[in-house]
This record gives structure tokens, sequence and C-alpha cells, in this order.
């Protein structure tokens, strides 16, 4: 289009713009018209690494009162500088239970490394008392790539290996989408998608109907609760909050 063109007739190529736009189904930018499409909620995001203001906050680094024992009602783990350790006396189940979610978690292996393979640093997060993400100090210690940190346990290696040092927090947001049963009694695979301390790690991984190995909880179910493992090793964990999805 010309500038002169433009500067001619400036009204009446504005309006043939709306109306081709209009004709589109698109709006002119600024436009306040309704719009069919729901207004997402507003929520506060709250600091970096949340928690956001519709999570459900499972350890602010006060109590355990969000957990039960896996071998007794009341949980075992000890409470020191605002996280909670693993104690040999068995995981913990989180009381509430989720299907599809958005989980953080933030863990830490002892900085004194004891032990290799997979007896340093040994722990896990599963979503549904079934599907573990491997808690493992991963840095510099080799052990099989489906079962070192980040892997789903027995599953699916991570894409990375982004274990900072022993002793350095780490973060894990993990999106997870449960497995279900179909009316033909097939089972439809979820997924799961996972950050560690940032990194894509697992990419919409493939989530079957077959527990890890081990695992306190199996069977295809439509919610479950959080368990965090004990494996033995002395793991630190600290702002766990999860979105149901
Ligand atoms: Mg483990």
């Amino acid at each position: 289009m010309s500038a002169t063109l433009c500067q001619r007739h400036p009204v009446k190529l504005a309006v043939a713009a709306g109306l081709i736009l209009a004709a589109l189904g698109g709006t002119l930018e600024g436009a306040d018209a309704p719009s069919p499409v729901p207004e997402p909620p507003v929520i506060d995001p709250g600091p970096i690494g949340g928690p956001p203001s519709d999570a459900v906050v499972l350890f602010d680094g006060k109590d355990l009162s969000q957990f039960r024992g896996e071998r007794s009602a009341e949980p075992q783990w000890r409470i020191e500088s605002g996280a909670m350790e693993t104690t040999p006396q068995g995981g913990l189940f989180s009381k509430q239970e989720f299907g599809d979610c958005q989980l953080h978690i933030e863990w830490a292996a002892p900085a004194v490394v004891r032990g290799e393979g997979q007896g340093r640093g040994n722990s896990g997060v599963y979503l549904m008392g079934r599907y573990e993400i491997q808690v493992l100090d991963s840095y510099g210690n080799k052990t099989y790539p489906d079962g070192q940190c980040g892997a789903f346990y027995g599953h699916n290696p991570p894409l990375v290996n982004a274990c900072r040092r022993p002793g350095e927090w780490q973060a894990y947001d993990i999106i997870f989408h449960a497995p279900r049963k179909l009316a033909d009694g097939t089972v439809k695979a979820g997924s799961f998608t996972v950050l560690h301390n940032g990194v894509l790690i697992q990419d919409q991984s493939s989530v079957g109907g077959e527990p890890t190995t081990a695992a306190p909880l199996r069977g295809i179910a439509d919610k479950g609760p959080l368990f965090l493992q004990d494996h033995g090793n002395p793991v630190r964990f600290r702002n766990i909050w999860v979105r149901p999805l």
C-alpha cells in the first residue's frame, strides 16, 4: 500500500481494515469486546519456587501434620531448620490423595558422601504411591540409567543428569497425568514431565499401568497419596506443594 494512498484515505482504510479483521473472526488489539472464552482465575504465584495461592501446601518447614507414617499413624521423620529428614522408620504418605497434578518438592542428599550407586542419597517421590521419580545423589555417582536421579524408576532415564553437589538443595517440578482404565478394560497411559533444577529431564514420559518395583501401592486408581521413600539414607525435603489439575 503506497504512502500516498494512506494519506488520501486514512479513515476509509481504517474502516476497511476493521471490517476485514471482523470478517476473519479477529478483534482489533485493545478492543474490549466480550469473548466466548472464559477468563482464567487470577492467582498469586508467590515467591520463586512457590507456593502459589491455589496450591495445597504439604510441608512448609513447620510440621508433618499433612502426612502419616508408612508403618505408623504418626510420621517418624525429623524436622530441623525448616526441612524434614528421612529416618529408618519408613516412608511418609500424604493424608490427602491426588491424581493429575503439578508437584513442587525440594530435596538434598547428605553433604558427607557415604555409599555408592543406589546406596548414596537414595529416596524417592512416588506419585499416587505408585510411580517413582528417583531421588539419588547422582553427582559423580554411576548407577543404571533408569535408576539414577530423576529417572522414572525402572522405566525411563532422565534426558540429562542435572544433579547438584551433595548437600545442595535441588528442586523437582513434576507434572503428572495418571494412567486410566477405559471402559473396554484397557489402560490409557498417563505421563511424567519433570524439571530438575529448572532443566527438563522427563518430557511427557509414558506412565503405563505398571507401578515402580516395590511401590507401596499398586493398581490403577483415580487418586492416591504422595509417598516419600525411606531407603535407609538420610535425605532432607522442604517446600512441598501440589496443585491438582
Ligand atoms: Mg528411590
